[in-house]
C-alpha cells in the first residue's frame, strides 16, 4: 500500500515512483520537480514555480502545453468514439484519414503506415518487418541491423540494441547482430589534419567495409536519425547521407530514417531527410506526430518496402504483429490536428523564422571559455562543454558538467537537457523572439554560475 501520509509531493514521488533516465544523486540533493500544468511554452510546479521549457517536454510538445485546437480535437474524439478496433478487419475512420495524410505529407510518391504507441515500438516494428521480409524472401540470415554510435532509437530490447549508448550494457545489450558504426561528428571525431570531406569519406568507407566483412546478405537494414537527438544533437558531417546512401543501394540494404525528433518541422523542413536532401526507404515517426498530446508512433513505408511487405504478408495471409492501442482514434484525431497546426498555422514557418536567432544565441554562448562547440539544425541545438577549449578535453567528475548546468538552469527557471557533456535546447515551435531572449539570458546566467 502506498504511504499517503508523507507530507510533500517530492517525498510522495520518491516513495512510490521508480525513476527512469534521471540522475539519482541530483534527485537526492534537490528533490523531484512535481508539475501541475502548462501554458504555452511554460510549465508550473506544485509550489507555483514557473519554468520556460526549452526542451519542448521531451522534444515533442511543439505546439505548447495548452493548445486549444489540440485539446478540442481530443475532446471531440473522446465524445465521438474513444474505444478502438485496430485489427481483425476493423479500423477507425480517423485512422484511415491519418494514414492518407501521412502518406500525402511523406516524401514518398506512395506508401503505407503502421501504428504503434511510441517511437521505440515503431523502430522495433520496423526491425520485425525487415526480419519478416528476410524470411519471406528466402533470406532468413538477413537479420543484422546497422546503426551508429550515439544514435538513439528507444528502449525496448530491440530499439535499445539499436541505440549506440554505452549505458545499455547494464541490461546486457546490445543483442547479437546489432552493429554500431562510427558517429559522424566531425568536430569530436575528426582526426588531426582531416578535412570534413575526408572524414565523411572515412565514415562511408567504414560502412562499406562493415557490409563486406559481415556479408551484405546478412544485413537487414541501416537506421539513422537525420540529426542525432539524444546523442547530443549531432548533425551529420557534410555530405554524409549522400555518401552512405549509394553504398546501401549498391548492396540492397534499406535506409530507414528515424525521424522521431526531426519529423514535422523540427529541422526547418517537414522531414529531416528533406533538410539533408535524401529519400529513405521508410520513416519512423512519433513525438511531434501528435505534438506530444497522445502517445503514438508510426512506421511510414516507402513504395518499395510497401510492395515487398504487402507481398510477404499476402503470401501467409497475415502480418502477425500489432499493439492493442495501435491506431487509437483519439491519437489519430489529435495527430490529424497536430499536422494541420504545425504545417498550416504558421508553426513550421516560425521554426524557419526563429532559426537565425537561435543560432546567433548558441554562437554567442559558444564564445565562453568552457564551451567547445555549438551545433544544431532548425530548432534543435547544443552547447558542448569542455575543460580545455584548445584540446577539446572533456570535464571529468561524477556529476557531469551538463547536469550541473541543467540544475543551474532549473534554478533560473529554465528547463534544458543535459546529454553527455552537452546542454541541449529544443524549444517548442510556438516560441517567440522574447522567449528566445529569455532562454539565452537564463542559460547564460546558469553557465556563468557553473564556470
Ligand atoms: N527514436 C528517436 C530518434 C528518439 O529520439 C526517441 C525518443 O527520444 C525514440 C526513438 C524512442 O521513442 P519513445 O521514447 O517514444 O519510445
Amino acid at each position: 500500500m502506498s504511504d499517503q501520509t508523507l507530507n510533500s509531493w517530492e517525498a510522495r514521488a520518491d516513495a512510490n515512483s521508480f525513476y527512469g533516465f534521471t540522475d539519482l544523486p541530483t534527485i537526492k540533493e534537490r528533490g523531484t520537480t512535481v508539475l501541475t500544468h502548462g501554458k504555452g511554452a511554460y510549465v508550473y510546479d506544485v509550489h507555483g514555480r514557473e519554468f520556460l521549457d526549452a526542451n519542448s517536454g521531451l522534444w515533442n510538445m511543439v505546439a505548447g502545453f495548452d493548445h486549444p485546437g489540440l485539446i478540442a480535437a481530443a475532446k471531440a474524439q473522446y465524445d465521438r468514439f474513444p474505444g478502438y478496433h485496430a485489427f481483425f478487419g476493423r479500423m477507425s475512420d480517423q485512422t484511415v484519414m491519418l494514414s492518407e495524410k501521412l502518406v500525402e505529407v511523406s516524401p514518398f510518391a506512395r506508401g503505407k503506415v503502421f501504428y504503434t504507441n511510441s517511437g521505440s515500438e515503431a523502430n522495433d516494428t520496423m526491425v520485425k518487418m525487415l526480419w519478416f521480409l528476410g524470411g519471406a524472401e528466402g533470406k532468413p540470415q538477413r537479420r543484422k541491423i546497422l546503426t551508429r554510435t550515439n544514435g538513439y532509437h528507444g528502449v525496448t530490447a530491440v530499439s535499445a540494441s539499436m541505440t549506440g549508448k554505452p549505458y545499455n550494457s547494464v541490461f546486457g545489450l546490445p543483442l547479437d547482430g546489432f552493429i554500431h558504426l562510427s558517429c559522424p561528428h566531425y568536430w569530436r571525431f575528426g582526426k588531426d589534419g582531416e578535412t570534413e570531406t575526408q572524414f565523411t569519406a572515412r565514415m562511408a568507407a567504414e560502412l562499406e567495409e562493415t557490409i563486406l566483412r559481415e556479408g551484405a546478405d546478412t544485413i537487414a537494414g541501416f537506421f539513422a536519425e537525420p540529426v542525432m537527438g539524444a546523442g547530443g544533437v549531432i548533425p551529420p558531417s557534410a555530405g554524409y547521407f549522400q555518401a552512405v546512401q549509394p553504398i546501401l543501394k549498391k548492396y540492397g540494404i534499406p535506409l530507414i530514417a528515424d525521424e522521431v525528433i526531426t519529423g514535422f518541422g523540427r529541422t526547418g523542413a517537414t522531414w529531416g531527410c528533406q533538410t539533408y536532401d535524401f529519400i529513405p526507404d521508410a520513416i519512423i515517426s512519433s513525438k511531434n506526430l501528435t505534438a506530444g498530446f497522445f502517445p503514438m508512433g508510426a512506421v511510414i513505408l516507402g513504395p518499395e518496402l510497401t510492395d515487398r511487405l504487402q507481398a510477404a504478408a499476402d503470401a501467409i495471409e497475415e502480418f502477425p504483429h500489432g499493439f492493442t492501442a495501435s491506431g487509437h482514434p483519439v491519437g489519430c484525431a489529435i495527430a490529424l490536428k497536430a499536422i494541420d497546426v504545425v504545417m498550416n498555422e504558421g508553426l513550421a514557418e516560425n521554426v524557419r523564422t526563429l532559426t537565425p536567432l537561435f543560432e546567433e544565441g548558441l554562437k554567442r554562448l559558444s564564445e565562453k571559455k568552457n564551451i567547445g562547440e555549438w551545433r544544431g539544425k532548425g530548432l534543435m541545438g547544443a552547447l558542448e562543454a569542455v575543460a580545455d577549449k584548445d584540446t577539446k578535453r572533456p570535464f571529468d567528475g561524477s556529476l557531469s558538467v551538463s547536469e550541473r548546468i541543467a540544475n543551474a538552469c532549473t534554478d533560473q527557471g529554465l528547463i534544458c537537457r543535459p546529454l553527455g557533456q552537452a546542454v541541449v535546447l529544443c524549444p517548442p515551435f510556438i516560441f517567440t523572439p522574447s522567449d528566445m531572449d529569455k532562454m539565452f539570458d537564463r542559460l547564460e546566467k546558469a553557465l556563468d554560475g557553473v564556470f
